[in-house]
């Protein structure tokens, strides 16, 4: 695949040597940690330099996992609403249906360069984990996921793909039984078996070099999305949007136009039943500083620093921190966020199935519900570029409980 229409921003100087985006980020883990983190951060940017690995990521994102993905332009939707022009970057057509493919395949030639023979990782939906155990079975290696057992619950087909796959899946008893806990039990394990062990962490989160490591093995999709529409309208986009759980589909997209000013870059975050307590998980919306599995960001927290529970439909996007980068991009106004409800989500979900015929992931509805807000706020002659991050077949039986079909 070619990138040669995409900018290399000026900011590709952030994070720093150790790590930050401005306040945020860093390094904040237990001393056993530090050395593999240390061995990950050296042998992660000597790959980034080594054209043979390169070519080989490249070769199995476009073999295995379905890449380049298209640019759909979404003329139904787009006549419905009546402004902006709307295009689709389609992450559901990959393989095993979301985004999250192309940082498990990157960290597991990764894992494979430094002669690592186990994966682990945590989930939340299943996405995650559905995708890690994919290649870990396609490379022969060994694979264990961690999810806490109310999500086992909610999100049961993916742990039987899992299963199916030869992975083994630890239901999380401790706490919420959620992703937190999972997360959590991924780095004890990690900890103990780090010799032969990677931990392939799923979001655009956690102690450096993750952070930034997940954002450019998901900035495939803002290079390939920014070539297509140079293609397809010979100019850069008026606006992106993109779901925001960790913030790596997000940050994947909005990367490669950080120094296009004229783009303005729109993240959207669970909004649950409303702004109140324990009821969303709209980190932007009454979150503060602190610090949260190995970095420093924007949390969900109480005035003690007890980390408060979350709610959203989207079992995705149900976290209580977000990744440091996108809390820099606010920062500086870059980037703005917004939420959706639960009950926009389903809306916009259902909207996009019978307009388009393209049944979107609760997370990925996200990003359409903002869609549906802004688009007629804008001119036919403006274009929106949405992340439709992953399909909605995970979804049905949650959709179809909470509305009449
Ligand atoms: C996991 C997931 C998300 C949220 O994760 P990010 O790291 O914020 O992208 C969004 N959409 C889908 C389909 C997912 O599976």
């Amino acid at each position: 695949m070619s990138n040669t229409a995409a900018a290399t921003p000026a900011s590709e100087a952030l994070p720093d040597q150790n790590g930050h985006f401005g306040p945020y980020g860093g390094r904040y883990v237990p001393e056993t940690l530090m050395h593999p983190l240390q061995e990950l951060e050296d042998e992660y940017f000597r790959s980034q330099k080594d054209p043979e690995f390169q070519n080989e990521l490249q070769y199995y994102l476009r073999e295995f996992c379905g890449r380049p993905t298209p640019l759909y332009y979404a003329e139904r939707l787009t006549k419905d609403l009546e402004g902006a022009k709307i295009y689709l970057k389609r992450e559901d057509l990959l393989h095993t249906g979301a985004h999250k493919i192309n940082n498990s395949m990157g960290q597991i030639l990764l894992a494979k360069r430094m002669g690592k023979t186990r994966i682990i990782a945590e989930t939340g939906a299943g996405q995650h984990g559905v995708a890690t155990a994919t290649v870990a079975a396609m490379f022969g290696m060994e694979c264990t996921i961690y999810m806490g057992e109310l999500d086992c619950e909610r999100q049961a087909l993916n742990v039987l793909r899992m299963k199916m796959l030869g992975a083994e899946v630890h239901p999380i008893t401790a706490g919420q039984r959620t992703l937190k806990e999972a997360v959590n039990e991924a780095m004890r394990d990690w900890v103990t078996n780090v010799r032969h062990t990677h931990y392939a962490l799923g979001t655009a989160y956690g102690a450096h070099p993750y952070p930034v490591m997940v954002r450019n093995f998901q900035r495939v999709i803002g290079d390939e999305a920014r070539r297509q529409i140079l293609e397809q309208e010979g100019r850069l986009p008026n606006l992106l949007i993109a779901c925001v759980g960790g913030g790596s589909n997000a940050i994947g997209l909005f990367y490669p136009f950080l120094e296009a000013k004229e783009v303005s870059l729109l993240g959207v975050e669970a909004g649950g039943e409303g702004i109140q307590p324990e009821r969303h998980a709209a980190r932007f919306q009454g979150g503060s500083l602190g610090v949260l599995q190995g970095t420093r960001s924007y949390i969900l927290q109480d005035e003690h620093g007890q980390i408060q529970l979350t709610h959203s439909v989207s079992a995705g996007l149900d976290y209580a921190a977000v990744g440091p980068e996108h809390a820099w991009l606010r920062d500086h106004q870059r980037a703005e966020y917004d939420y959706a409800t639960d009950a926009q989500t389903l809306a916009a979900c259902l909207k996009l199935s019978r307009l388009e015929g393209i049944i979107p992931a609760l997370e990925s509805s996200h990003a359409i519900a903002a869609v549906i807000d802004r688009a007629p706020k804008m001119s036919p002659d403006e274009l929106i570029i949405a992340n439709l991050s992953g399909r909605g077949d995970k979804d049905v039986q949650q959709i179809a409980d909470k509305i009449d079909l």
